[in-house]
């Protein structure tokens, strides 16, 4: 005899109860509904309906939902309730993502540069295995970690929280400004590529499955590339409020990029003392490649003007003449910078406070500050349901009780 099903939609209501009120432990969450009849009437068990043995639990919901969408479906059902309520204005979003501690000791690992062990075998290698080729985790950064976990080879050795280093997934939010409902979540490996990969997957399925577009995007530094900036302003028309990475700033006392002014007719620079930089000099055939390969055009002032400038040694004292670079992202770069500088800009850096709070409440108080799951399909099977779990939370905070229609 094996051991008893369990209802899938019981499962579902009894997970649900445990995100939502914080319950990680699967033997306290079969005791708590044994006992709770608000739990009770929530899992449609009655008054005497049996809770099933929490190993049972354990061993369903571990396995159940692998194969299935059953998860983000639920997500998005909830979701769809929130937008018929009126709580998703749809005007202005926000990304971020946050460290999750994995199910993985951090004494257990084995060196990177050496890799699993031959024999190593599991569920959650072989998901390691099916995702080395996915930009959200293995193909997000060729950089090997210092460390792998045998347990779960798909969580990242990081530092990124400034204490000791640990094994981690990255949770990302993609939430409408107006009240902070989550409209996407996405598991992804702890280094930032990755995190900028899940926001545009995030904002790209939002649009195509509940035909959401925001006007404003609000970030933190870590999605001011060159090329987000460009994908945001270019391809899905969505102003980027967020800080644009430069490294153009010099330290040293000579002129910054800033300080040249760009001419985008005649598509060159003019330094400080008024003199023209350009990328070419001299007419090339017309087959002569457009694109630079390493994406950054190069425009040179003429050695015969440093030489006799009088700010030489303010501008380039260690090289023959000036050179400046420019991404060929520079428009949207530019359109970023320009958006900074407004009202508009001030209010959604206020507003991205939100994403962080509700990572805050997701560690706090729904106490998931580390994953009970391993793997991928783990990570992404919590963080959907703990996501769905703070939009539940939400709407019946902010719809009235009388509101919600009662059956007859
Ligand atoms: S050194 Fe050359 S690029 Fe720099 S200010 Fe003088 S002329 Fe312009």
């Amino acid at each position: 005899m094996g051991r008893p099903s369990i209802d899938p939609e019981m499962l579902i209501r009894m997970l649900l109860v445990g995100y939502c009120f914080g319950i990680r432990s699967e033997r306290r969450l079969c005791e708590e509904v044994h006992l709770n009849l608000a739990y009770r009437w929530f899992c449609r068990l009655g008054l005497d309906g049996d809770v099933p043995d929490h190993s049972t639990f354990s061993k369903k919901r571990h396995g159940r939902f692998r194969e299935s969408d059953l998860l983000r479906e639920l997500f998005d059902t909830v979701l769809r309730r929130c937008v018929a309520e009126g709580l998703v204005g749809g005007e202005g979003f926000a990304v971020d993502a946050s460290l999750i501690k994995a199910e993985a000791n951090r004494e257990r690992g084995v060196r990177g540069d050496r890799g699993l062990p031959a024999e190593a075998t599991s569920r959650a290698i072989d998901e390691y295995l099916a995702v080395l080729d996915d930009a959200a985790f293995g193909a997000a950064t060729p950089v090997i970690p210092p460390f792998i976990s045998t347990a779960d080879p798909a969580a990242r050795w990081t530092g990124a929280n400034k204490g000791p280093a640990f094994f981690a997934y990255a949770t990302n939010y993609l939430i409408d400004l107006d009240h902070a409902v989550i409209v996407d979540v996405e598991a992804s490996t702890a280094v930032r590529q990755a995190e900028v990969t899940a926001a545009r997957t995030m904002i790209a399925r939002v649009n195509y499955k509940h035909d959401l577009q925001p006007k404003r995007l609000a970030a933190d530094t870590a999605y001011g590339s060159a090329e987000m900036l460009e994908w945001l302003v270019n391809q899905r028309r969505i102003e980027p409020h967020i800080p644009v990475i430069d490294k153009s700033e010099r330290k040293d006392g000579t002129f910054s990029r800033a300080d040249f002014s760009y001419d985008p007719a005649a598509d060159l620079y003019r330094c400080p003392s008024g003199k023209e930089l350009r990328q070419y000099r001299r007419a090339f055939r017309a087959d002569h490649p457009d694109t630079p390969p390493d994406d950054t055009y190069r425009y040179r002032a003429s050695k015969m003007d440093c030489d006799a400038c009088a700010l030489k040694s303010r501008c380039c004292p260690n090289t023959p003449a000036r050179k400046v670079t420019r991404s060929i992202h520079e428009g949207a770069r530019d359109v970023a910078r320009d958006i900074a500088r407004t009202d508009a800009y001030v209010v959604s850096r206020r507003e991205r406070k939100k994403v962080e709070m509700l990572f805050a409440h997701l560690k706090r108080i729904l106490r998931m500050d580390r994953l009970r799951l391993r793997g991928p399909c783990g990570a992404r099977d919590e963080f959907l349901l703990a996501a769905t779990a703070q939009n539940l939370r939400k709407m019946a905070r902010l719809i009235p009780v009388h509101a919600v229609p009662v059956p007859a």
